[in-house]
C-alpha cells in the first residue's frame, strides 16, 4: 500500500494477511483490531524541571540552529519561542 501526499512524498507499507475469521455479527466493519501506541516525546524545558509533558511543538528555528530537535509543550513554545517558526507535532 502506498500513501502519496504533498508533492509526491510517500509512505509505503507491506500488508500481509495473517488470518481469515468468521465475521462477528454484532461488530461494525471496517474496524481497528490493533494499533501501535504513539511514541510520545516530551518538552525539553519541562523535562529539565522534572516534569514529563508531551511535546506538541517542534521549534524549527531552534532545531536548525542547534542541529537537533527542539521539542516543546504549548506553554513553553508560547513563553520562549513566540517569535520563532514552530510546527505542531503529529503523533
Ligand atoms: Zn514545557
Ligand atoms: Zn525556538
Amino acid at each position: 500500500m502506498e500513501y502519496v501526499y504533498d508533492f509526491g512524498d510517500d509512505v509505503q507499507h507491506i500488508i500481509s494477511l495473517e488470518k481469515v475469521m468468521e465475521a462477528d455479527e454484532t461488530a461494525k466493519y471496517p474496524r481497528i483490531v490493533s494499533q501501535n501506541k504513539p511514541k510520545y516525546r516530551y518538552c525539553e524545558v519541562c523535562e529539565k524541571l522534572g516534569k514529563n509533558i508531551i511535546a506538541t511543538w517542534i521549534c524549527i528555528d531552534c532545531s536548525n540552529e542547534e542541529e537537533r530537535d527542539v521539542l516543546l509543550c504549548d506553554d513553553c513554545v508560547m513563553k520562549e519561542h513566540e517569535d520563532h517558526y514552530a510546527e505542531e507535532m503529529l503523533y
